[in-house]
């Protein structure tokens, strides 16, 4: 087993995790099978419960793991599956450690970070790089060095270092070289923190240089000599409009080369997959333009809605057109007055996942505007039960239908289900993860997957009330795809619109740069319809 391990200096935020995924994309296409693992210092077991706010988006694997959303990045320019295991927190470690503790594993030992914390990580570690099968495994530290939280991390992989054969292992340290007002490109901060590297037992075998433009010979040379790599060692990571062009930025830069001959590979295929790929984004970029409405909230614009935006990229390189989102604050569209002013320069509305009232009423006015306004309408989770909550008020004549999660009601038409009401500890009762869709014949939903049966991630709490369907549906409204025992509603349609679709899973979670998920594909090309 080969091991490459991604570190991060100066501060966070410089595109660690793209710079990862990049080099495994790169490998990948080389032949070779990659496994990635996510090392995050926090003491947090997982992101489940982590403000998105502050930590961006929280992403959902498979197996129903809540995850840093790095993982998404491997998982898109990866395209591999991965499971929680791939997700090491402090919090994960010390649990592991403090259990076997009490259990009296340790046989009287006194418990320390050095050998235990570091064994169990190590030992974490190698774990997923075995059972993977993988040709080579990617770890990805979290943090900046020096961080108190990452220090059992990087002793661990330290002690792995002398552990595994000298050609096995890979160190990449992703630093930031900023410029002056008189454009100059600064070595300093990369200097120190390879120094901070260093006092941990750690040279780094490559340096990627986060910088606005591509580093200049004589300031990569000086790197080189203060650092103790080879120039070639150096490489220049200069900002792009377009994280799926970084594979190709890095590969121009020589990075492989580099690590093939460090870690003693050779080739053993050559794809073009990803270079065509991104060709056609190229493209797209000059195709024919339209514009979406994502209707959140301000604060959690952006990051937390990163595999939404991503997926919309990736279904907007297969149709060869340009999107534009255009984000629009949900509390904005509960005041009196009418909502054309902001929605009459799009040709479509997405209300996607969340939480909480604020907000809430301000989306089922959008999605009561894009079905009265036939405007191309998807909904996402939160947005799927709102929509039902919207056909519930205003088809079906239900005025005061709700979500138990956002008010007292007389009409619970969103609730919890009777088996999940006992269990109230938080998080307990949520349904993660990858559950199977049954598509309805002779639907949109049918037509957009071209399949009865799909896989889906999942993240919510609530559901459909089971007492309200008929009535819901007596209307306009079609509930085309269910769980397997047809008690939980899955998605939502409505014929007579151009396209009105809503799913109570998250499809973005699945989506890849070159394979969309359908729905976001079907919905783009109705907004392109209606251009
Ligand atoms: N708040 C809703 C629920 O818990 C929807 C969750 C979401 O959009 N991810 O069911």
């Amino acid at each position: 087993m080969k091991y490459i391990v991604v570190t991060g200096g100066v501060m966070s935020g410089l595109g660690k995790g793209i710079t990862m995924a990049s080099i495994g994309r790169i490998l990948k296409s080389r032949g070779y099978k990659i496994v990635p693992i996510k090392i995050d210092p926090y003491i947090n077991i997982d992101a489940g419960t982590m403000n998105p706010f502050q930590h961006g988006e929280v992403y959902v694997l498979g197996d129903g793991a809540e995850v840093d959303l790095d993982l998404g990045h491997y998982e898109r320019f990866m395209d591999v599956e991965l499971g929680r295991e791939h997700n090491i927190t402090t919090g994960i470690v010390y649990s592991a450690v403090i259990e076997r503790e009490r259990k009296g594993e340790y046989l009287g030992q006194t418990v320390q970070i050095i050998p235990h914390v570091t064994n169990e990580i190590k030992a974490r570690i190698r774990g997923v790089a075995v059972k993977s099968g993988a040709d080579i495994c990617l770890v990805e530290i979290g943090g900046t060095v020096g961080d108190i939280e990452s220090m059992p991390f990087l002793e661990a992989v330290r002690q792995m270092q002398g552990e595994e054969n000298g050609n096995d292992f890979l160190f990449v340290h992703v630093t930031l070289v900023p410029f002056t007002t008189l454009k100059e490109q600064k070595t300093k901060p990369t200097q120190h923190s390879v120094k901070a590297l260093r006092e941990l037992g750690l040279q780094p075998d490559i340096i990627v240089c986060r910088c606005k433009k591509t580093l200049k010979e004589d300031v990569k040379k000086k790197i080189a000599m203060f650092c103790n790599v080879k120039k070639e060692a150096v490489i220049s990571a200069p900002d792009t409009e377009d994280i799926y062009e970084v594979p190709l930025l890095l590969e121009k830069e020589g990075i492989a080369a580099h690590i093939m001959e460090k870690l003693q590979l050779e080739q053993v295929k050559e794809d073009h997959e990803w270079e065509k790929m991104v060709e056609r984004r190229r493209k797209s970029s000059h195709g024919k333009k339209i514009r979406v409405a994502i209707v959140g909230k301000y604060a959690e614009l952006e990051d937390s809605y990163l595999s939404i935006k991503e997926a919309i990229k990736h279904a907007a390189t297969e149709l060869e057109c340009k999107v534009e989102t255009k984000w629009i604050e949900a509390d904005d569209l509960e005041g009196a007055g009418g909502l054309d002013s902001f929605f009459d320069d799009v040709q479509g509305i997405l209300v996607p996942g969340g939480f909480g009232v604020r907000g809430a009423e301000g989306k089922i006015n959008a999605i009561e505007y894009a079905r009265a306004n036939k405007i191309p309408f998807l909904g996402l989770c939160f947005g799927f039960q709102l929509a039902v909550i919207e056909a519930a008020r205003n088809i079906a004549n239900l005025k005061d239908a709700n979500s138990s999660e956002l008010s007292e009601t007389p009409h619970p038409v969103i609730d919890l289900l009777e088996e999940q009401r006992d269990v109230n500890e938080k998080g307990g009762t949520m349904r993660l993860g990858d559950y199977e869709v049954f598509i309805r014949g002779d639907t949109l939903a049918e037509k957009v997957y071209g399949e009865k049966k799909v896989v889906e991630r999942h993240r919510h709490r609530y559901e459909v009330n089971p007492a309200y369907i008929e009535r819901i549906e007596s209307g306009e409204v079609v509930f085309s795809g269910t769980d397997r025992t047809g008690v939980r509603m899955e998605i939502l349609e409505i014929p007579q619109h151009p396209f009105f679709l809503a799913t109570q899973f998250h499809p973005e979670f699945k989506s890849r740069p070159n394979k969309p998920p359908p729905p976001f594909k079907a919905f783009l090309e109705a907004c392109m319809r209606k251009h």
